[in-house]
């Protein structure tokens, strides 16, 4: 089982030629509601490519929270272990999108912020026996922190997206098993160190992983937009520290989620079995394909159009 813990939020999305500058009010082209929030996202990434899915968080009880139990149950994910929060609304990311894909979010998390370690305590029958647990950072800390601590505790292999970023106590980069970053993220970790560009050869990279393990992360995954991805693996059981992910081309229209697609297939794929490398691999195909329809959760790819592509 994959349990994934943390946000949910309705992504109130507009459509614009490009994002407006500070003070300006632009024209938008169509507005949509959609169900997103990283862990949301990743839960049904991984739902919709087959994985059994638990989601852990909170909603509050308003129509926005009905639409997210609803497509994440759609996806197959148990939401049985979504809170209802009382006096508080569902979270809400406001998303603008630009004529060539790129967006710009503001969040507030409304019954995202009511989740504590109480929560992850109250759902231990659901972390035993978890082969993978994803987290994200849009709850509170000490809440990733008693996840990835039920996760350790569970056995399971837990997976960090640092995302959206905030410096994380030692502690917890160190329950992670693997690190999901995007190389804006990958930097910031790193105390704003360079991160090599889509040219570079292995030997930049080894020197990354080199520094993502001196923060006792031996596995991490920098993905890279456009140019794909790298795994930096120092516990390969092939000796393969680094393997450049080639990117999957596609025509973008909508990169909103495209990271939390990446993090929930590839949790989908670790769960089943797969070595980093190869599960990283898959997961690339299968957030490119998400990049090719408007929305998020509604874009994410079945097993079946992932395959396909890989055929
Ligand atoms: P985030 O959305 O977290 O900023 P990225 O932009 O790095 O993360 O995208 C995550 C992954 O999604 C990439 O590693 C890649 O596999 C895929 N992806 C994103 N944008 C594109 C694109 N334009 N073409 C192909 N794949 C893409």
């Amino acid at each position: 089982r994959i349990v994934v813990v943390g946000s949910l939020n309705a992504d109130l999305t507009i459509y614009t030629e490009r994002l407006p500058n500070p003070g300006e009010t632009l024209q938008g082209e169509g507005f949509i509601v959609n169900p997103g929030g990283k862990s949301a996202n990743q839960a049904v990434a991984a739902g919709r490519l087959g994985g059994d899915v638990s989601l852990i968080g909170a909603v509050g009880r308003d129509s926005n929270g009905d639409m997210l139990l609803a497509s994440a149950a759609a996806a197959g994910v148990d939401v049985s272990r979504v809170r209802r929060a009382d006096n508080v609304e569902t979270g809400v990311a406001v998303v603008t999108v630009d004529a060539h894909g790129e967006n710009s979010i503001v969040i507030s998390a409304g019954a995202n912020g009511t989740v504590v370690p109480a929560d992850i305590a109250a759902a231990k029958d659901v972390f035993d026996g978890a082969a993978a647990v994803c987290l994200c950072l849009e709850i509170a800390l000490e809440s990733v922190e008693a996840a990835a601590r039920a996760g350790n505790d569970a056995g399971a292999t837990v997976l960090l997206n640092l995302s959206p970023f905030a410096p994380v106590p030692e502690g917890l980069a160190e329950a992670a098993d693997v690190l999901l970053v995007n190389a804006h993220e990958a930097s910031q970790f790193l105390g704003g160190a360079d991160i090599p560009g889509p040219e570079a050869e292995a030997g930049e990279w080894e020197t990354v992983r080199l520094k993502f393990a001196e923060h006792r992360l031996d596995r991490a995954v920098v993905t890279l937009g456009a140019h794909g991805s790298v795994v930096l693996d120092s516990l390969a059981e092939d000796g393969r520290r680094v393997t450049r992910i080639a990117p999957t081309k596609v025509d973008a229209v909508d990169t909103t989620g495209a990271g939390d697609a990446f993090t929930g297939a590839l949790a989908a794929r670790l769960a089943a079995g797969e070595a980093l490398a190869e599960a990283a691999a898959f997961a690339s195909v299968a957030a490119a394909l998400a990049t090719t329809r408007k929305g998020t959760q509604a874009a994410y790819p079945s097993l079946v159009d992932v395959q396909a592509r890989l055929a």
